[in-house]
C-alpha cells in the first residue's frame, strides 16, 4: 500500500487528525497496524461504517471486507442482514449457497457500488401494491412505448416463459424433484442436479429432465413470448437474450441472438472420454425413451446433453457477455424467472448502473425491489399479447414467421 492509502484509510475511519503532513509511510502504516489490533478484527467493519456515516464507498476492497467477516465465523444472512440486502428472498438457499454469491460478488471491480445498488430502495409492500396497479392499460402502453422507442433491448428469460409449451418450472417441479431424490437415496433433491450425482449414477438426472428434453418425435412448438422475442430480432431491437433455459424453444422460435447460460439439449458430450456430438437429437431421443445414451465412441461412457449441473462451469463467454451486453441495453426485459440464480439475477442490478429502464414480465414478483422500474404481473404470454395489441404488431401462426416485415 502507499502512503497516500494509508492516509486516506485513517482518514475514512475518522483519524484524520493524528495524520501529519510529516508522517512518514512507516509512521501511518504503525498507526493503521494499531487500529487494526484495537479493533480487534473489526477494522474492516470500522472502515465500512466510518464510511457509511460519511456516505462514502469504503476505501478498501469488499473482499477483504469479507474475508474479515468470515474470519469472526459471521454467518452469510448476517453479512447481507449488515448490507441491508433483504434475506428473506433467499430463504430457500442454504448458507454456503449465500457466501459463493457474497465471494462471487466481490470478485466484481465495483463490488461496493453493486452491493449500494442491491438495497432496497421501495419497500416490497410499496412495491406489491404497485404490482396490484401494474395491470392498468396504461401501464401495458408504458412498457409498449419504452419497447418502441429502443433499440438495443437485453431480454432475460426462465422456465416460465416454457410454461405454456407444457413444460413445468422448477417451482411447480419441487415436488418432482424431492420424489426422485427419495426415489435413488439422495440427502438433498438439489443433488439430482449434480455433476457429481450424474457421474455415479445418471438415471435420477434423465429422469428429472424427461419432462423438458426436447423430442422430434413429439417437437413442442415455442409459446407467444418466445414469437414476441424473435419479433423483436427481426425488427432489429434485439441485442441480446440471456436464457437460462435448457429446453432450445429459442431455436424452434428461430431466435439467433441468443445466451445459452446454462447450456442446452442442442448438443451432448460423453462424461468419460470426452467425445462431442454437435447435434443432441439422438441423445435427446434416447433419453425421452427411458434409456441411458451410450457414446458412440468409447461404447461406455454416458452422453450427457451440455446442460450446466450443479458444480459445472458456465459456458465460457456468459460472464463476459453480460458484462458487455448490460451496459449497452437501452432497456432490460425480463420474463418468466424467479431470478434465483446466479448469475443471470445480477443482471438488473447490473444494467440499473446505467439509465436504461427495467422490465419485469412476471407472475409474481421477483428480484429486488430496487431491480425494476416496472412490473408486468400475470403469465407472459398473456402480457406480451397485450404489448404486441398496443404495438400493433402481428405474429404469424408458425414459430418464426413475422407478419407484416
Ligand atoms: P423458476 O422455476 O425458479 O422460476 C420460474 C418463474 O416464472 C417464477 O417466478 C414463476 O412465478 C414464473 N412463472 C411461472 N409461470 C409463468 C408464466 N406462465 N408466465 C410468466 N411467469 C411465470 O425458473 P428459473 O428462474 O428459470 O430458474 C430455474 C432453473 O431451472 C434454471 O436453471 C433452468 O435452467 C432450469 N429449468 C429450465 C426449464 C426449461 O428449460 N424450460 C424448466 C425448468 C427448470
Amino acid at each position: 500500500m502507499s502512503g497516500d492509502t494509508y492516509r486516506s484509510l485513517l482518514q475514512s475511519i475518522g483519524a484524520g487528525s493524528y495524520v501529519q503532513e510529516s508522517s512518514s509511510d512507516e509512521d501511518l502504516q504503525q498507526q493503521l497496524e494499531a487500529f487494526a489490533s484495537k479493533c480487534a478484527g473489526k477494522a474492516c467493519e470500522r472502515i465500512r461504517q466510518a464510511a457509511v456515516a460519511s456516505k462514502h464507498e469504503p476505501g478498501i476492497p469488499f473482499g477483504l471486507w469479507l474475508q474479515e467477516r468470515e474470519e469472526n465465523q459471521a454467518t452469510a444472512r448476517q453479512v447481507l442482514n449488515v448490507l441491508k440486502l433483504p434475506v428473506s428472498q433467499n430463504a430457500t438457499k442454504t448458507d454456503k449457497e449465500l457466501w459463493d454469491g457474497l465471494w462471487q460478488v466481490s470478485r466484481e471491480e465495483n463490488a461496493w457500488k453493486i452491493l449500494h445498488d442491491m438495497v432496497p430502495r421501495v419497500p416490497l409492500s410499496d412495491m406489491a401494491e404497485r404490482a396490484g396497479t401494474c395491470t392498468a392499460v396504461g401501464r401495458f402502453e408504458e412498457v409498449a412505448s419504452l419497447i418502441e422507442q429502443s433499440s438495443h433491448i437485453l431480454v432475460l428469460t426462465g422456465a416460465g416463459i416454457s410454461a405454456s409449451c407444457g413444460i413445468k418450472t422448477y417451482r411447480d417441479n419441487d415436488g418432482f424433484y424431492a420424489s426422485i431424490a427419495k426415489e435413488f437415496g439422495l440427502s438433498d433433491p438439489e443433488q439430482v442436479n449434480d455433476i457429481r450425482t450424474f457421474r455415479k449414477d445418471p438415471l435420477p438426472w434423465f429422469k428429472h429432465i424427461k419432462g423438458i428434453v426436447p423430442d422430434k418425435r413429439a417437437p413442442r412448438g415455442p409459446s407467444l413470448t418466445h414469437q414476441f422475442i424473435r419479433a423483436l430480432e427481426v425488427r432489429g431491437k434485439l441485442l441480446r437474450q440471456y436464457t437460462q433455459n435448457i429446453d432450445t424453444l429459442e431455436i424452434a422460435a428461430g431466435i439467433s441472438h441468443v445466451t445459452f447460460c446454462h447450456g442446452s439439449f442442442a448438443s451432448a458430450t460423453c462424461v468419460k472420454c470426452g467425445f462431442h456430438m454437435t447435434d443432441g437429437t439422438q441423445v435427446n431421443a434416447t433419453i425421452a425413451d427411458g434409456k441411458v445414451p451410450y457414446c458412440e465412441q468409447c461404447a461406455d461412457g454416458v452422453m450427457k446433453p451440455d446442460v450446466v449441473l450443479f458444480n459445472e462451469p458456465m459456458p465460457a463467454g456468459v460472464l463476459d457477455g453480460i458484462e458487455q451486453h448490460t451496459g449497452d441495453a437501452d432497456l432490460l426485459l425480463v420474463l418468466g424467472t424467479s431470478l434465483a440464480v446466479t448469475p443471470c439475477s445480477l443482471i438488473p442490478a447490473l444494467v440499473g448502473l446505467g439509465d436504461a429502464p427495467r422490465v419485469l414480465i412476471n407472475a409474481e414478483l421477483a428480484g429486488r425491489d430496487s431491480d425494476f422500474e416496472h412490473f408486468l404481473k400475470g403469465p407472459s404470454d398473456v402480457t406480451v399479447q397485450r404489448l404486441l395489441d398496443a404495438l400493433d404488431w402481428h405474429l404469424g401462426d408458425k414459430a418464426s414467421a413475422v407478419e407484416g416485415e
